[in-house]
């Protein structure tokens, strides 16, 4: 093995990544004393979070009555009672605090006529316990992640956080005791590796979108925390729940915001009929994702598909007038201008189900603390590491996220683990020396894979499971294309040992990057199929058509998964919470999820 010379770095608390989630955790420790670090492969303003559109859920009320505890409940029915309902309650509760403070911190939302932050319609956000429809979408126009974004940058660099931006986090450092004593990461631009210590390491890397062909994430979304979390020996949960977002642009995959039907667009099919009318009496186009996804799914499947192969559906929202557009969907105009073709004043936008969001994570508590089942404790704390936003399974979002949640995910979760950390950390603590062996497991795997000098490219591999994703992972599964999907990520998993590595400086751009970024969609990739076939049940996101009811008696549970360096798999469970914090709300016992 090369000796590398390991530059380090000693911090209260590292962050690693720069999005949403990561910016406000940064922000928030900096804010209380901490020393903290925030480690990003991308430049802050550039991570998956900015190209949010739609909005962040909670319940103020602007726009029409509303309540935190609809919020809560519509978030458990949304989840198809996976979610953690102690953690449900505290997102909802806390959203209120959360969003002012963002409005405080400078954040431009759109307005209504009084001054107040404008707030639109999502799916399956309900008044009364699913009885009206609640405006709880706080929004800036159609980029709101943008806004939110900007804004925390701009807050962390007050508070005087220290920014490593283009560093790619490689692999976590645990003590003898398997407490997470720091990360080991690559300075992309100097091509230098150094180790990041702190007392406390959060993983904020996002999701793991590109695991799929088509998905609406960005080409970052590699989830790199997942899969360093995998090789620690961790276990990531609930990973067979993929959210597939009814309305990606036909074709090129990009999203077009469900505030376009907040706003009163509408679905229709080669009959130009409004067919969510049939799946969805009441909610419509505003069901849940998971819903209008399998409707549309079936309408293409029993030929009422538009466009010369019947194979996708029509968005309409000429009706709405340019001025509505203008004012409130102004990128979506554009978008849809330059991916399709369109002008949607005058014509439909051409969309079909697109791979999203990953429900499933690496498993934490509400305070972001990551967990583990370990000794029979099935909350049992991983010393030292924390997880929030997409990369984390708190788990409010349980088997379907709704629409809007993840924003508020990220800045109620970001904004618990500064609280928690400030709680455990006493800022300045000096930090106990590293086993001199301690990097060794690390940098032996980084210079192996530097020096893959296999017959099959990365590229190759990485298009094979993409593709084994797509068709096998999909809106709608059964055990034989699971099977068939099992079989085939194991292979793809195995040709990585055969990888080539054909450019392996150590920075920007290089095939190395890849080939790290691949290694890690790999193992969620294996995690996601193999979690898939062993849950006999539909719940949510995961439509299994040989089982297509829910399994409350035996299924109502978390799953934990395993994928150890062979690419294996093993599992074990956690269960549901089905409590809450406080007497401020009841549970909300398992019905019928009709919409
Ligand atoms: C197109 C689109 C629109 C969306 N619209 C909405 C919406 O309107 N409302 C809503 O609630 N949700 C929306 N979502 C979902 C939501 O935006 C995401 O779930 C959320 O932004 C994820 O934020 P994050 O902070 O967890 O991660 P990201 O924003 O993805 O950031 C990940 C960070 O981790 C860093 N990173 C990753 N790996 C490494 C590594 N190895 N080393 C160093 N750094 C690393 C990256 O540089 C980046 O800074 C949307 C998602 C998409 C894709």
């Amino acid at each position: 093995m090369e000796a590398y010379k390991v530059q380090q770095h000693k911090y209260d608390v590292i962050v690693v990544g720069a999005g949403g989630a990561g910016l406000r955790a940064t922000f928030g420790l900096a804010e209380k004393g901490l020393k903290a670090a925030c480690i990003t492969k991308v430049f802050p303003t550039r991570s998956h979070t900015v190209a949010a559109q739609g909005g962040i859920s909670a319940a103020l009320g602007n726009m029409g009555e509303d309540d935190w505890r609809f919020h809560f409940y519509d978030t458990i029915k949304g989840s198809d009672w996976l979610g953690d309902q102690d953690a449900i309650e505290y997102m909802c509760r806390e959203a209120i605090p959360a969003i002012i403070e963002l409005e405080h911190y400078g954040v431009p939302f759109s307005r209504t006529e009084e001054g107040k932050i404008y707030q639109r319609p999502f799916g399956g956000m309900t008044t009364h316990y699913g009885k009206g429809t609640a405006q709880r979408t706080c929004a800036a126009a159609d980029r709101t992640g943008h806004a939110i974004l900007h804004t925390l940058y701009q807050q962390a660099l007050a508070h005087d956080a220290t920014f490593f931006i283009e560093y790619f986090a490689i692999d976590l450092i645990f003590d003898e005791e398997g407490v997470c004593r720091g990360v080991l990461a690559l300075d992309m631009n100097e091509g230098t590796l150094h180790v990041f210590r702190g007392h406390a390491v959060v993983m904020a890397t996002g999701g793991y979108g590109r695991a799929y062909f088509s998905a609406t994430s960005a080409h970052t979304c590699t989830g790199d925390g997942g899969g360093m979390v995998l090789r620690a020996g961790l276990p990531l949960q609930d990973m067979e729940f993929v959210q597939f977002h009814p309305t990606g642009i036909y074709g090129a995959g990009c999203l077009i915001t469900e505030g376009v039907r907040g706003e009163g667009g509408f679905l229709t099919n080669s009959n130009g009929e409004r067919f969510m009318e049939r799946y969805a009496p009441n909610a419509k186009d505003l069901a849940s994702r998971d819903v209008v996804s399998r409707a549309m799914t079936i309408e293409i499947r029993e030929g009422r598909g538009v466009g010369p192969n019947k194979d996708h559906i029509h968005l309409n929202l000429m009706h709405l007038g340019s001025e509505v557009i203008h004012e409130r969907l102004p990128g979506i105009a554009e978008s849809a201008r330059i991916f399709a073709g369109v002008d949607v004043t005058k014509e439909p936008i051409p969309v079909l189900p697109t791979v999203h969001y990953n429900m499933g994570g690496i498993p934490t508590n509400y305070h972001g603390e990551v967990v583990t089942k370990r000794d029979d404790n099935p909350d049992s704390i991983v010393p030292g590491l924390f997880a929030i936003g997409e990369a984390a399974c708190v788990s409010v979002h349980g088997a379907n996220r709704l629409g809007s949640n993840s924003l508020l995910d990220l800045v109620v979760f970001g904004r618990a683990v500064s609280h928690r950390c400030a709680e455990l950390i006493k800022p300045d603590t000096p930090h106990k020396d590293l086993a001199p062996t301690a990097l060794d497991k690390a940098l032996g795997r980084f210079d192996a894979l530097r020096h893959a000098d296999g017959g099959t490219p990365t590229a190759q591999i990485r298009a094979s499971m993409q593709t084994t994703m797509q068709s096998d992972a999909a809106v709608f599964r059964t055990g034989e294309t699971l099977k068939e999907g099992v079989a085939k990520i194991s292979d793809v998993y195995d040709s990585f040992k055969d990888v080539k590595v054909s450019d392996r400086s150590m920075v920007w751009n290089s095939d190395l990057i890849e080939t790290l970024e691949l290694s890690n969609l790999l193992a969620q990739a294996v995690a996601t199929m193999h979690s898939a076939e062993q849950r006999p049940e539909s719940r949510g996101a995961h439509a299994r058509e040989d089982f297509p009811d829910r399994d409350d008696h035996e299924w109502q549970k978390h799953t934990l998964v395993w994928v150890d360096e062979k690419g294996k798999s093993s599992f074990d469970f956690r269960p549901v919470h089905m409590y809450t914090l406080t007497d401020d709300v009841e549970v909300v016992p398992p019905k019928k999820r009709v919409y």
